[in-house]
């Protein structure tokens, strides 16, 4: 948990929104242009209604009346037909956005390195992926239609304003003004606390994910009120951020109230002055004051988009900043998948998760295309360290891991997984139908080729007898597998990935002696011809394998088969013996 996940600054904010606004150029120009022509409309009326006062005041006739009022009757119609048909637009522009936006996300933290979510924890990402996305939602949603339209409301109102009457149009301005110093108050507090008020709901979401994912231990260890404990610490934390947050809102939207209601004052004060100079007339002072009583709704809306803008900003900061992690491996290209079938070379390889505390030392190892290496070792010694590497998933601290000449980091995802996939305990089963578990594996596999794999790990009987064979539901909410079943479908996955080597991490160390060596056998059926290392707990599996690696305190003390190693008289030759008598 040391490393949280990059943050990313304003300018690459910006630049997100920037990519998204020309993506998504289209339907922004046409929503805009309906807008525009909406809010036109709109101001056109306060217009008619000023020059009705003054036609009025000087004795017009009853149909030049009518006439007008037609005007205003189309006037007031258009503004509702295109109003209503921007808003749609607007809508939909959102939506469009906002699946980019998860879409995006969604395929950035798929491929993001292994070791940096690990690093970071994975309640960062999941606080990224559901909080922060869904404060987003709303503003990308609703908000951009609402203030495009805010936009040019305002904007096309003082145009009008400025048009009707030059000398009276200034009081409008009166609130802006205003506004000034309570933005320069609210924004400098507020941007900061809507950061930490992200960060600290990661914190949350964390601590949820970790209680339910560790359930049984904190049953088994009675940590619940412990548990209980530290959430409701993090829960006051973020309270008092939050109530934070709120006090600065409730006096920003206090003071732009108050401030709302001044250009109205202004111009009928204003008005009066200049008329009594005879220098503006009651109509142009009527629909000026219309104009700064229109204003007071886009305004006050607009405060409060602001106010969701600043939170949105910081989620969107923080989403964004997912896409900053230096990816580890370079991206798909050509062919690859040349180094198939080649040696996998250690060297000099030294490894740390944490800073000056080294768990690899100085590891060299070289693997022979289709020999099965045995891993053993006391627990702590660095197994598991030793087969991650080997799979490529975290790259050596210094050193070397290659396979026939090219460093696995130098591999895109696609070509390391043709070379190595990693098989852990871990087994999971999607909320899916079994063929696309399957294919997440291979993406294009048939559904003969998927029908090829699970035969081959012995789960095509009770696959062909559940009632929809490959589309049958399984996962949370479908059919539950039992664990052996899992593993079938994790091994058929390995099938269709045909990697030249695997790297076998306790894959079968939580079942029960039967059905261990059961799985051992489809293993072995599954293994053929590929290089295996199989991270041994059973002296049993070590005694089978070509070779024994012995790592004790990060380093490979002893290497050499089964029975050179006994010969030796060393480590192994004494877990050997202790096993044997044990
Ligand atoms: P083994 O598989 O032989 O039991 P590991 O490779 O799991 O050993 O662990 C080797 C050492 O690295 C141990 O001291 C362990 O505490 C440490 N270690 C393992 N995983 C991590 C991690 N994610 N972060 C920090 N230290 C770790």
């Amino acid at each position: 948990m040391s490393r949280r996940l990059p943050v990313a600054g304003s300018a690459a904010v910006r630049r997100r929104f920037g990519e998204l606004a020309r993506e998504h150029r289209r339907v922004l120009t046409w929503v805009t242009v309906v807008q525009v022509v909406s809010a036109l409309a709109a101001v056109a009326v306060p217009r008619v209604l000023g020059a009705l006062v003054d036609m009025v005041r000087s004795g017009a006739g009853r149909a030049d009346v009518a006439r007008v009022v037609v005007v205003l009757a189309v006037l007031a119609l258009a503004h509702a037909l295109l109003a209503g048909v921007g808003e749609y637009g607007a809508r939909v522009l959102g939506e469009r956005v906002f699946a980019s936006l998860r879409e995006h996300l969604v395929s950035t933290v798929i491929h993001l390195p292994l070791s940096a979510v690990e690093d970071a924890g994975t309640g960062d990402l999941l606080g990224r992926t559901t909080h922060d996305l869904g404060r987003l939602q709303y503003l990308v949603q609703r908000g951009v239609s609402q203030i495009l339209v805010i936009v040019l409301t305002v904007l096309s109102v003082f145009l009008a304003a400025v048009l009707t009457s030059p000398l009276l149009s200034p009081a409008l301005l009166l609130p802006a003004l205003l506004l000034v110093p309570v933005l320069r108050w609210y924004l400098p507090r507020a941007v900061p606390a809507y950061r930490a008020e992200g960060a600290l709901w990661a914190v949350v979401e964390a601590t949820v994910a970790e209680t339910a994912e560790q359930a049984v231990t904190v049953d088994a260890l009675g940590l619940g009120r412990l548990r209980a404990r530290v959430f409701d610490h993090r829960l006051t934390q973020v309270w008092s951020v939050e109530r934070y947050t709120m006090w600065l809102r409730i006096w920003m939207m206090g003071a732009v109230t108050a401030v709302l209601l001044s250009p109205v004052v202004a111009v009928v004060a204003w008005g009066a002055w200049l008329m009594g100079r005879g220098q503006a007339t009651l109509g142009a002072v009527t629909t000026l004051a219309l104009y700064a009583f229109s204003l007071r709704e886009p305004l006050s809306q607009a405060t409060f988009w602001l106010d969701l803008v600043q939170s949105a900003g910081a989620a969107m900061a923080r989403v964004v900043g997912v896409d900053l992690v230096e990816p580890d491996r370079p991206p798909a290209v050509g062919t690859g998948g040349q180094a198939v079938g080649q040696a996998v070379r250690l060297r000099h390889v030294r490894y740390s998760y944490v800073a000056g505390h080294e768990v690899l030392h100085d590891v060299s190892l070289d693997l022979v295309p289709g020999e099965r290496l045995a891993v053993v070792g006391p627990s702590g010694a660095g197994k598991s360290t030793l087969g991650r590497m080997l799979a490529g998933i975290h790259p050596p601290t210094s050193g070397s891991v290659s396979v026939g000449g090219t460093e696995l980091t130098a591999l895109s995802e696609a070509d390391l997984h043709r070379q190595v996939v990693l098989v852990t305990q871990e087994h999971h089963v999607f909320a899916a139908s079994l063929a696309d578990n399957l294919r997440l594996a291979r993406p294009g596999a048939t559904d003969a080729e998927l029908r090829r794999a699970l035969d081959a790990v012995g789960a095509l009987e009770w696959v062909t007898g559940l009632g929809d064979g490959l589309d049958t539901g399984v996962g949370s909410g479908g059919l539950t597998l039992t664990p052996g079943q899992a593993q079938q479908v994790a091994l058929a996955r390995v099938v269709l990935m045909d990697p030249a080597m695997v790297v076998l991490d306790e894959a079968t160390s939580l079942m029960d002696p039967a059905s261990a060596q059961e799985a051992e056998h489809v293993l072995d059926a599954v293994l053929r011809g590929r290089t295996v290392v199989a991270i041994a707990h059973r002296l049993r599996t070590a005694a089978d394998a070509d070779r024994v690696a012995v790592v004790m305190d990060g380093r490979v003390v002893e290497l050499g088969s089964h029975d050179q190693l006994v010969a030796l008289g060393g480590h192994y030759a004494s877990l050997w013996r202790s096993w044997q008598s044990g």
